[in-house]
Order: structure tokens, then sequence, then C-alpha cells
């Protein structure tokens, strides 16, 4: 909890600026650009934003920075607010940056009037070349001195669609000699005859970032504006244009951004591996995107977690993701049933089980569960699947599950001891043959024998079958954007595993897309949204341990 790490540096602000009497209420906003689809660094950005106005009072607005044509999409507006309700949150109202072009219009305008912003009939090219240098001053742009209403019949004619794209641009008059390079006549507006996701093709004109975001929040009346470090710089900027245009003095707070090792938090990138095919859309379950989280079976409290113990930083480093697994396996601990499913199956025959019989055994749903869970009944049966993998021909030192002559203990069930096996012509074991104890049974075990090793098993004449797709990191290298190669050179190859055929317990054949369970032994995994009774599929969400730690210390 954050009250007993104590406050971070943003609510220690938020508390001096109540305490102070500076506000009333807080009100933040998240303002994602619809460019692509949200991400876990997103997730902290939507928990800091709303888990603010959640804590202190006020409300957050969901608004939609969709100032650039181009490359936005409704597709994206609706995913996005998807996530934003998933994760457990609720916006008090929701904008679109495009909704305030006329009022964004009418500010620059002012701007223009009060002799502070001008037309410049400069190519991009020019105006970069007399931007200067963060060492060297620029220059001044031959069109910077045009009269008020020259400049005010050049912007309404650029509005209404007289000019070609990147003809004119709308500057800021500020200084070309400015330490900050942002603060040399920024571009406010730029001409871009292109259809528009919500306003069509009523304008031609488009505001640059600088000149929306900041507009938006003091129209807005936000209180607190937080945003990653890349916008310290244009925090001055900011600032001026509220000053200079006399509007809501909203400020602007500057929080590091949050990635993740062995993945990929941007938006662009995540594209890229959409487009080229490296995984299968948006909601892969490999993606950290939050759809693909989702799909995953990730929860949404545990990614609230997750979020409020990695905290807000002032400086940027890479979280790990063994710490996000940590957070979605003690959730699903609590809610996830237990349920046996073997993935690698290998026949047992319990040879003094009276052929054709069966029986319940009564199993645990979840012994971590609050009520307990309670039990369910399992079909017993004397012809088993197990894994191939608790099975040793030879065994090791240690070695507590089955080997020719030992004991082990079937879960919920009897205890059985190793006769025999079969092999094929290749070496590979096809059958194993066992005996069972019939005073073993779990929960009535008068035997008085003690075995160490308890394994998983289905009953083969009454499992369910269903693919398994089992998932490991999407890239083999902790921070792949930071390598020197390509971040596409660096996909897992093996970071999907599909396991056409499993055995599961019958009931699971009742699974609904989304339902959660753990596989005992094996897992926490989700019915998949492509999952149907006809053909069942579930995902991996994680593995029961860390088993990224142990790789890590070899
Ligand atoms: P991307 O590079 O993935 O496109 P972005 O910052 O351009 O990210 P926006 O849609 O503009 O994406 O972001 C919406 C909000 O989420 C912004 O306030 C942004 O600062 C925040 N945000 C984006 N990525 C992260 C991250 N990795 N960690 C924390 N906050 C983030
Ligand atoms: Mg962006």
């Amino acid at each position: 909890m954050a009250e007993e790490k104590g406050l971070n540096f943003i609510e220690e602000i938020v508390e001096e600026d109540l305490k102070n009497g500076k506000y009333q209420q807080i009100i933040t906003r998240f303002p994602p650009e619809p460019n692509g689809y949200l991400h876990i660094g997103h997730a902290s950005s939507i928990c800091l934003n709303f888990g603010l106005t959640e804590k202190y009072g006020g409300y957050t607005n969901l608004r939609f920075d969709d100032t650039n044509p181009v490359t936005e999409e409704t597709e994206y507006v609706e995913s996005i607010k998807e996530d934003v309700k998933w994760l457990g949150f609720t916006w008090k109202n929701e904008l679109y940056a495009s909704d305030y072009f006329d009022t964004l219009y009418g500010f620059a305008v002012d701007l223009v009037k009060k002799g502070l912003a001008y037309i410049d009939d400069s190519s991009s090219e020019e105006i970069a070349r007399l931007k200067g240098t963060p060492t060297e001053p620029g220059s001044n742009s031959p069109y910077r001195n045009r009269s008020v209403e020259e400049n005010l019949d050049l912007f309404e004619r650029m509005k209404n669609g007289e000019f070609k794209d990147g003809s004119k641009t709308l500057r800021a008059k500020i200084d070309m000699a400015h330490s900050n390079m942002l603060m040399r006549d920024p571009v406010l507006y730029r001409i871009k005859h292109a259809h528009h996701h919500r306003t069509g093709n009523k304008w031609c004109i488009y505001p640059m970032y600088d000149f929306a975001h900041g507009q938006s929040d003091s129209i807005e009346e936000v209180t607190h504006s937080l945003c990653t470090l890349e916008f310290v710089p244009h925090r001055e900027l900011y600032n001026w244009l509220i000053e200079k245009l006399e509007i809501y003095p909203s400020r602007q707070y500057e929080f590091a951004r949050r990635n993740l090792t062995y993945t990929i938090t941007s938006k662009r990138k995540l594209l890229q591996l959409v487009n080229e095919k490296y995984v299968n859309g948006w909601d892969d379950p490999r993606m950290t995107t939050i759809s693909g989280m989702r799909r995953r079976g990730f929860t949404p409290a545990s990614i609230r977690d997750f979020a409020s113990r990695i905290g807000v930083a002032k400086r940027e480093n890479l979280v790990s993701m063994s710490l996000l697994e940590h957070c979605v396996r003690e959730d699903l601990n609590r809610i996830a049933i237990r349920r046996m499913a073997v993935l690698d199956p290998v026949k047992l025959i319990i040879t003094n089980y009276p052929n054709g019989q069966t029986e319940e055994v009564l199993s645990e749903n979840n012994p971590e569960a609050e009520d307990n869970g309670g039990t369910r009944p399992v079909i017993f049966s004397g012809e088993l699947w197990i894994e191939k993998e608790d099975f040793m021909e030879t065994p090791a030192k240690k070695w507590f599950r089955l080997a020719p002559g030992a004991l082990v203990r079937l879960k919920s069930a009897y205890i059985i001891k190793c006769e025999g096996y079969n092999k094929d012509s290749n070496g590979n074991i096809t059958e194993i043959h066992c005996t069972y104890l019939p005073e073993s049974k779990s929960g009535n075990d008068v035997s008085g024998i003690r075995t160490k090793g308890t394994i998983h098993w289905v009953s083969a004449a009454h499992a369910a079958k269903a693919e398994v797709r089992l998932y490991d990191r999407l890239f083999s290298v902790e921070d792949p954007a930071a390598e020197e190669k390509d971040f596409l050179e660096y996909v897992n190859p093996g970071s999907l595993q599909v396991i056409p055929e499993a055995y599961i317990e019958a009931d699971l054949g009742n699974a609904k897309p989304g339902d959660r369970y753990q596989f005992i032994r094996k897992g926490y995994f989700i019915a998949d949204n492509d999952s149907t009774p006809q053909h069942l599929i579930f995902n991996r969400t994680v593995t029961l341990k860390d088993t990224w730690a142990k790789e890590s210390r070899k």
C-alpha cells in the first residue's frame, strides 16, 4: 500500500496544494493518443492519474489526444476505453482534443492579435536550418515581422484551405536565441489536408502537440497534468502559452516512463510486431498490451498491484517482469480453482484395479481461497494419463516421483507402486504398469505408508481434450530496444509452444472464455477467447514458480 511506503513525490505535491487551499478538488486526465493499443506502461500512468483523484477527491478525464489526423483510428479509441474500464477505473468525461479545435483556433487568433504569433512561409527544412543548435542561437525568419493584419488574414486563409500542405505554418513569436530550443518560435499550427476520424474534412490545419495539450488541460481545468520525463523541456512553453493566453493555470509534472524487462513499451514498435506478424494481433497473449495481458489471464487487480508496487519515479529504469508475474501469481493463488490437466501424457495402467470399475475421489478446489473453496468429485479408474516427466526409468538422486519399484501418491487418490513399463522401438515409454494400495485412499489412509512424491493424473476414459498454449518471454534479451541490432532480431523464437492435445479433468469441458484455473503443478491458465466446448483452448498465464529467477542464476 502506498500509505505504508510513504507518499510518492506527486502525492506530496498534491497534499501540499490541498493543505494550502490552492485547489478544492484534484482534476487529472489520462491523455492517450489513439494510434495504438495501451500497454503496461500506460497502465502505470492510468493507475497514477485515476489513483490520485480516487485518493484525494476530484475526478479524472479520459482525453483522446487526437490532433494528428493521419495515424488515429476509431478502433484504437474503442480498445483504449475497454482497457481503462477493465483495469477498474471510471472516467468523469470522455473528451477529445479535436472537440477543442474551434477554441484552439480562437486561442491562436488571440496570440496573433497580441503580436505573439506569426505566419511563416518557410519550408520545414528552412525552419530547421534557422533554428540554431543547443550551443548557438538561431536566426529570425524573414517572415517574423509581418503585421498583425497580414497574419490574421493569412491564418484565416490557411484555415479556409487556400494553401498547400507544408507551405505555411503558424509560429509563436518568442526568442530565436532562447537557451531552450523549444522556445525558439515553436510551430503551433501546420497545414494538413487530411480526413480526421472525428472532425472529417472540416479542418485542414491542425494544432501541434504543444499547442493542444496544455490548452486542453486549461479548458478542462486540470489541476495536475502528469506526463513522462521527455516533456520536461516542454514545460516552459506549456507555461508561456498559459500565461500569454491568460487561461486556467494547469501545472505540468513529470514522472519516469516505466519499462519492463524482456518486452517493448512503445506503441510504434508494438505495431511493427503486429504488422510484420511476429505476433497474432494486438491482443496476442505474448504482448504486454493490456488486451494481450487480459487474454493471457492477468487480472486487473494484479496490474494495479504491480503499478502500486513500482510506484512513481523521477528517473527511468527497467522494472523486472518477474515482479509483474509475482503480482499475478499472488492474486491467482487466491482466486483460481484447482484442476488436474496432463499436458504431455503417458498411459498408466493400475493392474490390480478391478476392470471397468470407476469411483469418485474428492479433491480440493482451492485450499488458499478465503472460503476454503470446498471439494469436487473427480472420476478415478484403472487407466489414467500422467505426465511423461513424472516417470524416470533410471531415477536420479532425490527422485520422489515414479520409477521402477517406487511408491508415489496419485493426488487425492491412492498410493501406487510401479511394477513395470513398455517401450516402443525408439525407446519411448508407452505404458507404465502399477499396482495400487486400496487402503491408502486420500482422506482415509490406513496404509501407514508415507510417500514423498504426489503426482497429478486424469482418468483416460473420462478426460476432456484441449489445446494448451504455453508462453515464454517475447524477447530473449532484457532490453531489446537498447540492443545494437534492430529489436526484431531479438524476438524469442520459442515464445509460443502449442500442445494440440492435452488431457484435462472432465468438468473443464464446460470452461468459458475468461475462466481461470490453476492446473495443479503446471501453472495458472485461462480459457482463451476462441475456446469453445468443441475446441477447448487454454493459455498459460504464468508458471507456479518463477522459472526466470532460476535461469538468470545459471
Ligand atoms: P508510445 O511511445 O508507446 O506511443 P506515448 O507516450 O506516445 O507512448 P500516449 O498515448 O501519448 O503514448 O500516452 C498516454 C499517456 O501515457 C501519456 O501521459 C504518457 O506519458 C503515458 N505513458 C506512455 N508510455 C508510458 C510508460 N512506458 N510509462 C509510463 N507512462 C507512459
Ligand atoms: Mg505519443
